[in-house]
């Protein structure tokens, strides 16, 4: 028998009745597959199967103290239907009361929390932490595939560690085609960046990735100002957010970050100089002044096109064989600020 991860012929189908009830019974099976979620393409095991979660980290290739985040049907969205399946431990009042307003305003939705973990999670999902990652996605097919499985789904972003995250049904085969069963294609993602994490298990609680949730709606629900990034972050500790390692979301060509669209015209013009070709990640309003770089790949203008259209972008210029990437990160709270987060990592 062939045991290489290759040896698998993959199947992109359309997320119909029926492909979904397949997904479902080879979730149950302990079999990986990819679908929707509202922000990104996931791949997704059994969350209570320490083997089929394995297999997440070996086809990913993702270090194994990366965490992953559990998705669940919108029936159990709540704290205590959470710590009745066992992944959830006691929670404090105040974390009870957290956890209940922000599941209240944004469940089913681009929200995940993190929570102490109850006995029943595998150490697997939360490398070794004593927290887990829980989201209620609201996109039809994932709610439709979670559901019929009738068990919590641990589902990372659908694309090979540390590369651009997946937002079709074609980056996914493209990153894991030959190494997984089945992809459930439900068109592009309409959100495009990865879900916003808060940490309830902090005092005040915090963003650990900024996501289109924004700061200032999650301080609004609690009443409380909240902070980005992990009160304290060690390097040999398991990454409490794997968002937050420096280098992550990262095209194969250099991506490089300019401030304005004159910058942007002068890196081009230094780097034609070297000999080297430039393409740009370009907002609608900067096409005229920038039409002699080329390639370029249009965002739009509004930080909601420009987060749907990120990766796809990073991703036809990485395949256009560029040398380098060029774009003018956008500024402001919300969306901004997560798009702003995953340029700058993805440049780091
Ligand atoms: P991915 O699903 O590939 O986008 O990456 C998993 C994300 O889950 C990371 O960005 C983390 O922010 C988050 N995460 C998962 N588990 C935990 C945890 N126990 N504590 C903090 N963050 C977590
Ligand atoms: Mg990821």
């Amino acid at each position: 028998m062939l045991n290489a991860t290759n040896a698998i012929s993959t199947r992109l189908v359309a997320a119909d009745a029926a492909a979904i009830r397949e997904a479902a019974q080879l979730i149950r099976a302990g079999e990986l597959v990819a679908f929707p979620t509202e922000t990104v393409y996931g791949l997704g095991a059994s969350a209570l199967d320490p083997q089929a979660l394995a297999r997440v980290f070996q086809v990913k290739q993702r270090p194994l103290n990366d965490p992953l985040i559990v998705h669940l049907c919108a029936d159990a969205r709540s704290p205590q239907a959470w710590q009745a399946l066992g992944l959830v431990d006691a929670l404090s009042e105040l974390q009870t009361r957290r956890a209940v307003a922000l599941l209240d305003r944004f469940a089913p939705g681009p929200l995940t929390l993190v929570l102490p973990r109850g006995a029943r999670a595998p150490a697997l999902l939360s490398a070794g932490l004593d927290t887990v990652a829980l989201r209620v996605p609201s996109h039809p097919v994932a709610q439709a595939l979670l559901c019929e499985a009738g068990v919590p789904i641990a589902a990372p972003s659908a694309n090979r560690f540390g590369h651009v995250s997946p937002t079709t049904a074609q980056h996914v085969l493209e990153d894991l085609g030959g190494r997984i069963h089945l992809i459930l294609d439900g068109g592009p993602t309409p959100i495009g960046v990865e879900s916003t994490v808060v940490d309830l298990c902090s005092e005040p609680p915090r963003v650990l990735r900024p996501g289109s949730i924004s700061r200032e709606q999650i301080a609004q629900v609690l009443g409380t100002p909240i902070q980005l990034g992990h009160a304290k972050l060690r390097e040999s500790e398991a990454a409490p957010a794997p968002g937050m390692l420096a280098r992550h979301y990262a095209p194969r060509v250099p991506l490089i970050l300019c401030s304005d669209t004159d910058e942007l015209l002068l890196q081009h013009a230094q780097l034609r100089a070297q000999g080297k070709r430039a393409g740009a990640l370009l907002r609608d309003s900067q096409r005229h002044a920038c039409a002699h770089v080329q390639p370029h790949y249009l965002l739009g203008e509004t930080p909601e096109q420009i987060a749907q259209r990120l990766y796809a972008g990073l991703r036809a210029l990485e395949s256009a064989d560029v040398d380098a990437i060029l774009v003018c990160p956008p500024a402001g709270s919300g969306l901004a600020e997560a798009i702003a987060d995953r340029l700058r990592r993805a440049a780091s």
